[in-house]
Order: C-alpha cells, then structure tokens, then sequence
C-alpha cells in the first residue's frame, strides 16, 4: 500500500507554499494547477509540512 498526498483542487487558492516546502513532491503544470509528482516513494516529513502549512488545508495523504 502506498500513501500518496493528494491536492482539492477546488478549494486550493494556488500560494505555491507546498512548492516552497516540499518541491520534489509539489509543482505547478503548465495548465496553472498544483500537481503531485508520480513518486514510488514520499518525503512524509516534508509532505506532512506541507499539509500542515495549506492554508486552505486542501492537501491530504491518500491511499493508493
Ligand atoms: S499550499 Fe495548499 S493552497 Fe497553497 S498551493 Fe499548495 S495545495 Fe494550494
């Protein structure tokens, strides 16, 4: 079982703050949006960073 983060994109408001954290997991694609990495493995200390400064707290680990 993997846990991946997954990002609500519908209330995401695009602060790039998880790119500031945790940019091997976190980037913006080139439609404008965040996008999760494809990785066989996550940072979780990093990630869970990440969720813990969301300021919409739209970043959540998902089983996969
Ligand atoms: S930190 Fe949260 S609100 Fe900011 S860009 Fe990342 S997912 Fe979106």
């Amino acid at each position: 079982m993997v846990r991946q983060p997954v990002v609500n994109l519908g209330a995401c408001s695009l602060c790039e703050g998880c790119i500031a954290v945790c940019p091997s997991v976190f980037r913006l694609n080139d439609t404008g949006f965040i996008e999760v990495m494809d990785l066989d493995d996550y940072p979780r200390d990093e990630v869970d960073e990440a969720i813990k400064n969301c300021p919409e707290d739209c970043i959540e680990w998902e089983e996969a």
